[in-house]
């Protein structure tokens, strides 16, 4: 039995509730992006409808509104990730803005040639190419921890990856194309034996997982609204205070600076520093009440409530004659990554469509990690806490009526 009310829960996704193609909308596309509940929409709207305006605190009473519902936000996002204060709380796009924040200004500031970076076989895209981008700019070289063929990374080939030169660590916590979740704290431990830092990519695990950066002890961590029940184009990097102190700023203009003259600018402190420009504020206010709408649920709610979904879920696709479940890791999230023998992935996705089931076809921007297993595209179902048992039967009924030829 759900730790909550599933059915109250889905009352207050008003996307959920439409026919697709004649059937009633099944969204197993969580890992792309979710829906939102209508608190965050009535956030949203109410930001715009009422308050709106630039975050001039002092400038009059709309700003001192604006400024102070946005940084209601940043703490939000604080609370969230239980970060000791809300200046290591950056906000920006999303992830991938997020890793090539740090890519590009921790990186540039401390990453050399003969320096070495280490990611995962199993990262997003995102993961990646801000540190090809930086190894090319500094003639550092990107090591690579490999990975069973159940999709968990190899610890011990992780340990002996690590050495004098390694000079960050950067792996996300929930693969998106297989579902693994990676032993962070162990992950994070082991290389702070070495002195070297650690990015954790938070954009799967955040709606699905409780994450607490100072537990883990964390130097970087990055997630994205969308991904938890808020608005696109927001987003947030936690720093350690010392390192976003030390970090020179990456882009610059108004907002982020004390002084400018032509000949010198003083830059205010993080996370200002890193803001430059008028922010996503309504997105913000958003992210901060879908933050809001976690917290009156649960988390750990909610991760006991998807452990048992993902196991029923599973449990029945192994059933399906001919699939092949890729990513078996025996710690995962919301993920189900697979093939059918003889069908095309994206007939498959087409054949669920029409039974108003949503998932995604494709490479889920983890080329490497699908290669792995011998395929450059697979099926991706993906669960949140929303779905329900029935989602998950009407999901099998149709992969059972596949068109076999
Ligand atoms: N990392 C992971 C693990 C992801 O799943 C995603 C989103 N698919 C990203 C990074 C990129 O997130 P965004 O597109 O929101 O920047």
């Amino acid at each position: 039995a759900a730790p909550f009310d599933v059915e109250s829960v889905r009352r207050d996704f008003p996307a959920l509730h439409q026919s697709v193609n004649g059937h009633p909308l099944v969204w197993l596309d969580n890992a792309a992006t979710t829906h939102k509940p209508q608190s965050v929409i009535d956030a949203t709207s109410e930001f715009y409808g009422r308050h709106n305006s630039n975050i001039h605190r002092a400038a009059h009473t709309l700003a001192a509104r604006s400024t102070d519902l946005f940084e209601g936000g940043r703490e939000s996002v604080r609370r969230f990730l239980n970060a000791p204060s809300k200046d290591d709380i950056v906000f920006l796009r999303g992830t991938t803005e997020a890793i090539n924040l740090v890519a590009a200004s921790y990186g540039r500031a401390n990453i050399g040639p003969g320096d070495e970076i280490i990611v995962s076989t199993i990262e997003h895209h995102a993961n990646i190419v801000p540190w090809q981008l930086l190894a090319q700019a500094t003639g550092a070289t990107i090591r690579v921890i490999p990975v069973n063929d159940r999709g968990e990374l190899i610890f011990e080939q992780y340990a002996a990856l690590l050495s004098g030169r390694t000079k960050i660590v950067s792996v996300t916590h929930v693969a998106n194309a297989l579902g693994t979740v990676n032993p962070v704290r162990e992950i994070i431990q082991l290389a702070h034996a070495y002195g070297v830092p650690v990015l954790v990519d938070a954009a799967q695990s955040s709606p699905h997982i409780p994450l607490d950066v100072q537990s883990l002890d964390a130097d970087f961590l990055v997630f994205s609204g969308h991904k938890v029940f808020g608005p696109t184009g927001i987003g947030a990097l936690y720093g350690k205070s010392h390192l976003l102190e030390a970090m020179p700023p990456w882009q610059g203009g108004g907002h982020m600076i004390e002084d400018v003259t032509f000949s010198k600018t003083v830059y205010k402190g993080a996370p200002e520093k890193f803001e430059a420009g008028t922010p996503d504020i309504a997105g913000a206010v958003g992210l901060g009440a879908a933050i809001e709408y976690l917290e009156s649920i649960g988390l750990p709610a909610i991760a006991a409530y998807e452990h048992d979904l993902l196991e029923y879920a599973q449990a029945g696709l192994a059933d399906v004659k001919g699939l092949r479940l890729i990513g078996t890791a025996r710690e995962k999230a919301s993920v189900m990554s697979f093939v059918i023998e003889g069908q095309e992935n994206e007939a498959v996705a087409h054949h669920l469509d029409a039974h108003g089931i949503a998932v995604r076809s494709g490479h889920h921007c983890a080329l490497p990690a699908l290669r792995r297993f011998g395929v450059d595209q697979s099926v991706r179902a993906s669960l949140a806490f929303y779905n329900t048992r029935a989602d998950v039967d009407a999901f099998l009924r149709a992969l059972h009526t596949l068109p076999r030829h």
